[in-house]
């Protein structure tokens, strides 16, 4: 079995990679074009063998894509390529449309022409399988409902707009030439290597450094928490037996406001980090309110019901116990964050076509 899983570098696609290489003995080919956002060093050189090729293409390259399908003859493709931040996209929407839309069509195309190309059985087996977000379907303020696979897209933001254009596309290549795809949802994901931007290691880190703690709006908004790696679990699962032509809602059970999810991590800092920098009380005494970002949502909710029934799945990690060994990890990995604070990560082009050695 040989899986092309493209963002490997990013923080969802490298705890898949980790899974893989660690649990199973499929082969996985790593396509990434390692945007800021791609690190290598979030595969550890203790997992690399003749297991792990890396690719370092983009997407939106046709020539290159096609090129990595004829060389590497995949089973799977799980594609988790994408820009990935909220705020970025409101910045500089144009990315976002390139890779998440452009880039999305480029990988749909490439792999038709290479599903068409292959021998019956190959191509009876052969799954596209689209890593998407819980954000296509909107702002559930004032609902007490959850998102299921059924409920209608209604993105806010160029993110998830872009990602919804993303899964529409998937549907069509499936509905119209038969491609045979699966679409995931899944909410908030937190964890080990989490770029230092998103909302958990950002807290982490300027905790860490006594610097202030900024909480968009009231903190009132609401998201459900995944761990990672719960996450890269399900992801292989739904790729090797999930149902063609379905879509799996995943999601942590885990709703909290983001006001509580600073304050949890504040008092795991209290007990794992009990040093504080100098004039430091308490970790809490570091929250501030900045101002909202636009168009923001308040709540998401996820059930998660179907991926259980149907496949087994469901989260090893509480909220509480995830963001104990979050928080630990980014005590225990100084030299992981510090690179990517320094930009020396982008340094590393380790195992660049050559089985990770
Ligand atoms: P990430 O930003 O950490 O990683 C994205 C990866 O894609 C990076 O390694 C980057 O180099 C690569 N990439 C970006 N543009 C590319 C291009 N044009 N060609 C090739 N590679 C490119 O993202 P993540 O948090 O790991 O998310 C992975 C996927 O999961 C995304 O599709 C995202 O929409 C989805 N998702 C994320 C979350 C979350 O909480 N992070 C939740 C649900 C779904």
């Amino acid at each position: 079995m040989k899986i092309l899983v493209t963002g490997g570098a990013g923080f969802i696609g490298s705890a898949v990679i980790r899974h893989i290489l660690s649990d199973t003995d499929y082969q996985v080919v790593n396509l990434d074009s390692l945007t800021y956002a791609g690190n290598l060093d979030s595969i550890p050189a203790t997992l690399l063998s003749s297991q792990y090729v890396f690719e370092c293409v983009d997407i939106c390259n046709r020539e290159d894509v096609d090129r990595v399908f004829q060389q590497h003859q995949p089973d799977i493709v799980m594609h988790l390529a994408a820009e990935s931040h909220v705020d970025r996209s409101i910045e500089n929407p144009n990315c976002f449309v390139e890779t998440n839309i452009i880039g999305t069509y480029n990988l749909l195309e490439s792999a038709r022409v290479y599903w068409l190309s292959l021998a019956d059985e190959k191509k009876a087996s052969f799954r596209f399988h689209h890593i998407s977000t819980d954000e296509v379907f909107g702002d559930l303020a004032g609902k007490d409902g959850l998102f299921v696979e059924t409920t209608a897209y209604d993105p806010s933001s160029p993110y998830s707009a872009t990602k919804a254009s993303a899964d529409h596309l998937v549907r069509a290549w499936l509905r119209t030439y038969g491609l045979p795809t699966l679409i995931t949802n899944c909410s908030n994901n937190y964890g080990p290597y989490h770029f230092p931007e998103k909302l958990i290691p950002h807290m982490i880190l300027n905790a860490l450094n006594g610097q202030a703690l900024p909480i968009y709006g009231d903190g009132l908004q609401v998201r459900d928490w995944l761990y990672v790696d719960d996450h890269a679990r399900a992801l292989v699962l739904v790729a090797i037996k999930g149902q063609i032509g379905e879509s799996y809602n995943i999601g942590g059970h885990n709703e909290k406001r983001n006001i509580d999810v600073v304050n949890t991590l504040c008092d795991a800092l209290e007990t794992l980090a009990p040093d504080k920098p100098d004039g430091i009380g308490h970790y809490r005494d570091l929250i501030t309110f900045v101002s909202d970002r636009p168009g923001h949502d308040l709540r998401y909710a996820i059930d998660a019901s179907k991926i259980q029934r149907e496949l087994g799945w469901q989260p090893e990690e509480t909220f509480e116990t995830g963001i104990n060994k979050t928080v630990q990890w980014y005590l225990d990995n100084t030299r992981w964050w510090q690179r990517v604070l320094s930009g020396d990560y982008q340094l590393t082009r380790r195992g660049e076509n050559a089985n990770g050695q």
